[in-house]
């Protein structure tokens, strides 16, 4: 017999390896053109053989497979959390999986949670993917309070990302040292909105190492932050020759400035000096040191069927409930809801 610390290695390892990887897509799955899943943990099948080994085998394999848990119906995985005794403890990274809209989102218990992420003791990220159908902003303040040994802040699907939706978390999250927004919008401090990111040729990477590349209000808010050294943020963006400007020829950085905006006014000399001294007289997030774009194709650019499915958003809505009546009967027969295979 193994040492129980190596056969941990090795179970970790394994499911690791069972678990999806992130996808590269800014479009949220039920919104896009292409099909993808995006989940963050393995599919418990993936490991169940394992846990039946022994009774050692099924507490590690149990222990890693919980280290994520997503929250897809709060009063059920919520509730259910005593079900398997240690999941609070064993929780790392917490994915908040919202439904299509704030509706439904109110049915299954979003708004009525506002404290239900406390119990896990040991969290170190929490992942909030937004509401696909609906272009509210409400995120963080679904949330009164949350573990302060979260450093780790993962955005996902952002229809129309605005810098106030992080002003909670100044004081939801103070500790925090990481931020991940990745969705097809950035905001413009220019024209204080998210307009296309139109471009002339494909922009690559942008890693600033000294603490600027973000927009103006994003470092008022999260300059409250002292903690926050990383921020990674994504975009989408469309090829348009009749814009003339790449982000390759700029030479003042650019900080999430939409298309027209970047072609219009960051070429311009005597508009960008005044530019510069605008941002830096902003409050930066003192310990910021990296803040990386990067880039995706818009799916409207790379899909040959550029029209959406119709009635999508309803579409999805029946899914959903489909779903949950299906768990509802699974619970029926005597099935948790925190045990399936979500968690
Ligand atoms: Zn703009």
């Amino acid at each position: 017999m193994l040492p129980v610390e190596l056969i941990r290695e090795i179970i970790f390892c394994y499911v690791d390896d069972a678990t999806p990887e992130k996808p590269t897509g800014l479009v949220h799955p039920h919104l896009s053109h292409v099909w993808f899943e995006d989940r963050s943990k393995a599919y418990s099948q993936s490991f169940s053989s394992l846990s039946l080994v022994s009774k050692v085998f099924r507490e590690i394999a149990l222990q890693a497979w919980f280290q994520t848990f997503a929250v897809r119906r709060p009063k059920v995985h919520l509730t259910g959390l005593s079900t398997i005794p240690g999941v609070a403890q064993w929780t790392r990274v917490v994915h908040w999986v919202n439904p299509a809209s704030v509706k439904l989102g109110l049915l299954l218990g979003h708004f009525s949670s506002r404290r239900g992420l406390m119990a896990f003791i040991r969290l170190r990220k929490l992942r909030i993917d937004a509401f696909p159908s609906d272009h509210s902003h409400i995120l963080l303040e679904m949330f009164e309070e949350l573990p302060l040994t979260v450093v780790e802040l993962e955005l996902r699907y952002l229809e129309w990302p605005s810098p106030q939706q992080l002003v909670p978390a100044a004081t939801l999250l103070p500790n925090l040292r990481v931020l991940d927004m990745h969705q097809e919008h950035a905001w413009c401090s220019l024209c204080n909105t998210c307009n296309v990111l139109r471009l002339k040729d494909d922009p690559v990477s942008i890693t600033y190492t000294n603490g600027d590349g973000l927009p103006k209000l994003y470092n008022r808010y999260l300059a409250p932050l002292s903690h926050l050294r990383t921020v990674r943020l994504s975009a989408a963006y469309t090829l348009d020759l009749s814009v003339g400007v790449g982000l390759q020829d700029l030479k003042t950085p650019w900080r999430g400035e939409c298309g027209e905006c970047t072609s219009l006014h960051l070429t311009d000399e005597s508009f960008v000096s005044d530019w510069e001294a605008k941002n830096k007289e902003e409050p930066h997030p003192p310990s910021l040191c990296e803040v990386t774009w990067t880039f995706a194709l818009d799916q409207e650019e790379e899909s040959s069927d550029s029209e959406r499915p119709r009635d999508i958003e309803n579409e999805y809505e029946d899914d959903f409930w489909m779903e949950v009546d299906h768990d509802d009967s699974d619970n029926d027969s005597g099935d948790s809801g925190a045990s399936g295979d979500e968690n």
